[in-house]
């Protein structure tokens, strides 16, 4: 997929629009399980949430992929892209019992992050095995807001609550089939990482029902042209002796796993834009697209960075601009970039569009959601429709307004 079949999918699906790039979550999925080859059981379960769309959930099954679910919605929506129940993890956190309760029905590993849950659950359906989500509390990467491995973090059961978790499983007779972390989203030392993995390690031996350890996901990819991914060829070849060192050891036969959202799909991704201001200030130059926060909230909620360029101008000579949208309210993609010479009308393609970009989307400022469209082979193919009004007043109920005539009283 180059420039000009973006261009061409944006002047006949029209601007902003999505488009994903079937080839590279492909060669991500397979540079991810050609990193982990050495382990003879391996799962890679896709986080849904990253980037929902039933198109990408089914290429996912294609793959081989499992599934890793958030919402009972999420398992529904991979139930009809065709995964199987036992090829779905259920990784919520502070979900109600009865949530976790219809999707076990369901044929679903379920995932228990707390122990209130835990017990409850373990003392009504002793039977239903579970995993529990460990918080190791190490501080992977350095953005705090998506840093879930901190003592402070709510996710997870911290490790210095294992003695108590273990007295809830002894007094349940429950099963604790897997062992689970997932520590943020910017892995980029791998030894941090491993020390983690050590202190799943060393819990696991505590489950004699164990068949996996899940080592969550936070493979950082890159969002600015000099970024550092984590290497996942040398995570692979080191978590992978040290796995198989644990499963010699102990004499188990487990699956490792890993549920991987933004590696497989972030940079298969691009958002193209059209320009429809471009405004000169006394200190910046604005170039003013038609989309907003409302469409990739990123930038704006996580302060995050999204590559821009100019798709129909490749070659201008580059200025600093501030990208921003349409929103009332301060609306910013980017400041201070150098772009190649904007015009009103061109094509701004924002990179890294795949992960957390259209599955955040809104309807704020009554705006309708983009299109999505996915590449593959060689061809664009409509996956989402850009909304209409009806969407936007889909499920609205437009009350009566008229004042009820008065019966006269009885007399
Ligand atoms: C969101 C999430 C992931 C995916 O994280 P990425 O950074 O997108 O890879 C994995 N596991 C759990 C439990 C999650 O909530």
């Amino acid at each position: 997929m180059n420039n000009s079949d973006l261009i061409r999918i944006a002047q006949e699906y029209g601007s902003p629009v999505y488009v994903y790039d079937a080839e590279k979550i492909t060669s991500q999925y397979k540079r991810l399980t050609d990193a982990f080859s050495g382990v003879p059981k391996l799962r890679l379960n896709y986080a849904a949430k990253a980037l929902s769309n039933i198109s990408i959930l089914k290429l996912m099954n294609s793959l081989g992929s499992g599934l890793d679910t958030v919402s009972v919605q999420e398992v529904q929506l991979g139930l009809r892209a065709g995964f199987k129940p036992e090829d779905i993890i259920f990784t919520p956190n502070g979900v109600s019992l009865e949530e976790l309760e219809q999707v076990a029905a369901m044929g679903v590993q379920i995932n228990i992050d707390n122990l209130s849950i835990l017990e409850q659950f373990g003392s009504k359906h002793p039977d239903i095995p579970v995993c529990i989500r460990i918080n190791p509390h190490v501080m992977a990467g350095g953005n705090t807001n998506i840093s879930v491995g901190h003592i402070d973090s709510k996710f997870g059961i911290s490790i210095h609550q294992i003695p108590h978790l273990l007295r809830i499983v002894e007094n349940t007779g429950m099963h604790i089939n897997g062992i689970h972390m997932h520590t943020g989203s910017d892995i980029l030392d791998i030894e941090v990482f491993l020390y983690a993995s050590e202190i799943l390690f060393e819990n696991a031996r505590n489950f004699k029902d164990l068949e996996f350890i899940d080592f969550g996901s936070g493979f950082k990819v890159p969002y600015k042209p000099d970024d550092i991914a984590t290497d996942v060829a040398e995570l692979g070849a080191k978590l992978t002796a040290r796995f198989n060192e644990f499963c010699a050891e102990t004499g188990k036969d487990l699956t490792l796993a890993f549920e991987p959202g933004k590696f497989l799909v972030s940079e298969a991704g691009y958002f193209i834009t059209k320009v429809n201001v471009v405004k000169q200030t006394t200190s910046t130059v604005f170039a003013q697209v038609d989309s907003g926060f409302n469409h990739l909230i990123r930038p704006m909620f996580y302060n995050s960075y999204h590559h821009i360029y100019n798709l129909t101008n490749p070659g201008g000579k580059e200025r600093f601009y501030s990208v921003v949208g349409y929103i009332c309210e301060t609306d910013t993609f980017a400041n201070n970039r150098r772009i190649a010479a904007i015009s009103e009308g061109d094509l701004l393609c924002f990179k890294n569009a795949g992960a957390y970009c259209f599955s955040m989307a809104s309807n704020y400022n009554s705006r309708y959601r983009p299109a999505e469209v996915l590449w593959l082979n060689g061809q664009a193919h409509l996956i989402r429709k850009r909304e209409t009004f009806d969407d936007l007043l889909h499920n609205q109920v437009e009350v009566s307004l008229e004042v009820p005539e008065q019966e006269t009283p009885a007399t």
